[in-house]
């Protein structure tokens, strides 16, 4: 493809599809898995997921679905900037949460904590599971059949154990590879995005302080800056101005380090950089201090703020709920999950990996509207003279 450099994603050199399919007439093989993911019912979830605050908090704060498009929109600015892949960068980013179980990290570590001795939930292999296995809407195949470059921008993360049964794209967690540009290029986008827009979504919720914000010198050096010149601007606009300078800040610095770190190690070609040793996109020293030192403070201030513990705790208790609910009663379980329970050899093992599917695709209205039903239900029938549970 024109105007790419030679360590780009090229997709006439893709390691394909796992079912092979024609070409597509009008699109890029790239082009084609961001269509697909767009159309995917996954996707369309993501909008009542939680990212920080749970989804029925205010109308205003981030969801998964937002968080994707920004990442997206970051992602895209910077593989532009490179010459690499757009389209790729684009169909990564907005995959890369596809899997992320309802209320956040809260819900991951309770449905990790339920899986644990049925193999665990990680969400990144989730979002790989949704496109290789759980979205259903081609006649040949199931999931979304991506090509390989996405499926490995995906699986950001994984066990080795894990690694070991998922053949290609599980491959450089046992070796030691990286993945192309474009997976390292959205792998930064996802905390680039978060972290500014956490700063934005914190101060709207009342939970930060611009005051407090200015001891990471990241948010204090756009502070100054924005303040000696507009002194009198009105805190809304005040915060937009911040935010969109520090996403600027960051992203102009990865943009420039990472051109430095390509002319130093000259790869020619999408394997050389999987062979780097080293990820070739990344932030300088400097920055890079200064990013995790906002993402720390993040950390203490705003996830770990009792309000967003209270919320995250309760959703927690949901997710562990609706799982041991099902576990115990399987016909509480749409029918084609059922049957996918009993597709195994009836042992809990096999019924849990279901479960935790069905568990994950949830968004969170759809959970706590079970949650109330069953939950509630099941107290009726336990409390019942000789009523069985559910
Ligand atoms: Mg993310």
């Amino acid at each position: 493809m024109s105007g790419l450099a030679a360590w780009a994603a090229d997709p006439a050199g893709s390691r394909g599809r796992r079912h092979a399919e024609p070409a597509p007439a009008f699109r890029t093989e790239y082009q084609r898995d961001r269509d697909r993911i767009v159309h995917s019912a996954a996707f369309r979830r993501l909008e009542y997921k939680t990212q920080v605050f749970v989804n029925h908090e205010g109308d205003m704060f981030r969801t998964r679905l937002t968080h994707s498009l920004e990442v997206s929109q970051i992602g895209r600015t910077i593989a532009r900037a490179l010459s690499v892949n757009e389209d790729l960068t684009e169909a990564i980013c907005l995959a890369h949460d596809l899997g992320h179980t309802p209320f956040g990290h809260a819900g991951q570590d309770a449905l990790n904590g339920c899986m644990r001795g049925y193999g665990g939930f990680e969400h990144n292999l989730q979002s790989l599971r949704v496109v290789d296995l759980l979205e259903e809407r081609y006649a040949e195949f199931p999931g979304l059949n991506l090509t390989f470059e996405t499926r490995e921008g995906i699986l950001k993360h994984c066990s080795k154990e894990n690694a070991k049964k998922l053949g290609d794209v599980g491959e450089r967690f046992l070796n030691g590879g990286r993945p192309g540009i474009e997976a390292q290029i959205a792998n930064l986008a996802d905390e680039i995005a978060y972290n500014n827009h956490d700063v934005d979504d914190g101060l709207r919720a009342g939970l930060l302080g611009v005051e407090q914000l200015a001891e990471c010198r990241l948010f204090r050096d756009q502070l100054d800056a924005v303040r000696s010149r507009w002194p009198d601007l009105p805190e809304r606009r005040l915060v937009h101005e911040l935010v969109r300078r520090m996403i600027d800040y960051v992203v102009s610095d990865v943009v420039a380090r990472t051109r430095q770190q390509l002319a130093a190690h000259a790869p020619r070609s999408i394997d050389d950089v999987r062979k780097a040793g080293t990820p070739l996109v990344g932030m300088s020293d400097e920055t890079r201090d200064r990013h995790l030192e906002l993402k720390r403070f993040l950390n203490r201030n705003l996830y770990q703020h009792a309000q967003v513990q209270r919320m995250t705790g309760q959703a927690a208790d949901v997710v562990r709920d609706l799982f041991g609910l099902f576990m115990e009663s399987p016909r509480l379980l749409p029918p084609d999950v059922q049957e996918r329970t009993r597709a195994e050899d009836g042992a809990a093992a096999a019924r849990a990996r279901p479960i935790a599917d069905y568990i994950a695709g949830m968004t969170d209205r759809f959970a706590l509207a079970e949650h109330r039903r069953l939950a509630g239900s099941a107290k009726a029938a336990a409390s019942a003279p000789g009523g069985e549970r559910a």
